[in-house]
């Protein structure tokens, strides 16, 4: 089979294909650049990861004009967001406001896809099967390319003013940066969660009890995600009993009508299972590369915002690149935490399940302001159109 990389330069190769480093790779394109992204995994995979996208995800793509391929793909509008503290509930319509009166959560075959399918039509040239697998570097330690390999056990080098890495939680690119974690959480939860259909519920619901929570997220094929987090120790101490037996026990203890609609809603379909990674932030960028979504910034996925920040991320990543100047790459690593901080601190407040029900509530007011103020930031993103690296990345010697 020829291989589906035609050129040995490129002005930005991207390792990983999913949400990060498909809309880097999207917004990149579009201002003109030479953009190769590779993906080991093929294009409209599944992938570890529940599908709740927060207004500024849902914003973005709208205004990037991919909305409408996954509103297209049967993707559900959701209109509220319901909050269930212990017997307190409390049900919040989604405003409208920017052009938006929903939100959505696409399956990742359908959103991954959608922002793919967006870079190429932008220009990205798009490999999957292909991965990196080591870095090239010239003598001053700058990176200017990479390795790569594929199933077929080839390897090919690729030159290139900027390597980004989007590979994700393992990011085998930060590994080969040596890139050093700057901010670490302490705490993490475990998740079980699989899909169901006709629950009966409307929008997403989120529920907690002391020391578990759970909760339903409509998403595409008329399926119901729904979750339940608890502690990884109790999920270690008791994942050997079964997925099955364990999930159905915190939906019970957290909520008894959700557990009542799931069991009603026919046989169980398979069950994935998340054992929690405490949060991290590692430096996200250096002479050559930079590091985007899931490789250079984790926090606990119980408040589902892990893709929102990938799309924000790459946005403001991209603007650095299309600005060219070494120095916006490293302000969009420098600004990074600024952005990030309140966010992160207090995901870990709640990923800690160290609080009771006026306390997590107080943490969800934390979070919505946190979550207002990362949307504000966006707000000055028009859509970028310049074309070039800078002088300085362009003209990197050749050779290792
Ligand atoms: C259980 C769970 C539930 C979650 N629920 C939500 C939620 O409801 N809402 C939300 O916003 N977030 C959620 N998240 C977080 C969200 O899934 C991640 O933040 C998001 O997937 C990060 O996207 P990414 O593109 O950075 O990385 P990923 O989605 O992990 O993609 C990385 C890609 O890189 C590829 N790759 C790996 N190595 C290489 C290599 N060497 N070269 C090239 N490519 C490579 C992989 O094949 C993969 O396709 C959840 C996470 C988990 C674990």
């Amino acid at each position: 089979m020829p291989d589906p990389i035609r050129d040995t330069r490129y002005d930005v190769i991207i390792a990983g294909a999913r949400c990060a480093g498909a809309s880097t790779a999207l917004l990149l394109a579009r201002a003109g650049l030479r953009v190769l992204l590779v993906d080991p995994a093929a294009r409209a995979s599944d992938t570890l990861s529940t599908h709740a996208l927060m207004r500024g995800a849902v914003l973005q793509l709208h205004r990037w004009g991919v909305l409408d391929e996954i509103r297209s793909a049967g993707t559900p509008e959701i209109r509220s967001t319901t909050f269930h503290y212990g017997d307190e509930v409390i049900a919040i319509p989604i405003k409208e406001r920017d052009g938006l009166d929903a939100l959505y959560a696409p399956r990742r075959t359908v959103l991954d896809a959608a922002l793919v399918d967006a870079a190429s039509d932008a220009g990205a040239e798009v490999a999957h099967g292909r991965a990196v697998s080591g870095l090239l570097t010239d003598d001053r330690g700058r990176v200017i390319g990479a390795r790569m390999s594929g199933s077929d056990r080839e390897t090919v080098t690729i030159r290139a003013d900027l390597v980004i890495g989007a590979d994700g939680i393992n990011s085998r690119v930060a590994r080969l940066l040596n890139a050093p974690v700057t901010h670490s959480a302490p705490h993490a939860t475990a998740s079980i969660y699989g899909y169901w259909k006709n629950l009966g519920l409307e929008g997403n619901h989120w529920y907690y009890a002391i020391g578990s929570a759970v909760g339903s997220i409509p998403t595409n094929g008329g399926e119901t995600c729904v979750f339940a987090s608890i502690p990884p120790a109790r999920f270690e101490a008791r994942r050997r009993d079964g997925l099955e037996e364990l999930y159905s026990e915190v939906l019970r203890e957290v909520s008894e009508d959700l557990a009542r609609r799931v069991a009603g809603s026919g046989g169980p379909g398979k069950l994935r299972a998340f054992a929690g990674v405490p949060g991290f932030l590692r430096r996200g960028a250096g002479p050559g590369w930079a590091l985007v979504g899931d490789a250079g910034y984790f926090r606990d996925p119980l408040t589902a915002h892990g893709i929102s920040d990938a799309l924000r991320e790459a946005e403001f990543l991209a603007r650095s690149v299309i600005d060219g100047r070494e120095e916006a790459l490293h302000a969009y690593d420098e600004a990074r935490y600024e952005r990030v901080r309140g966010f992160f601190e207090v995901t870990d407040r709640i990923a800690s399940f160290d609080w009771d029900m006026d306390e997590v509530k107080e943490h969800h007011m934390v979070l919505a302001k946190e979550m207002n103020a990362l949307i504000d930031m966006q707000r000055g993103f028009g859509a970028p159109t310049a074309n070039h690296l800078a002088s300085a990345t362009a003209s990197v010697p050749g050779g290792v």
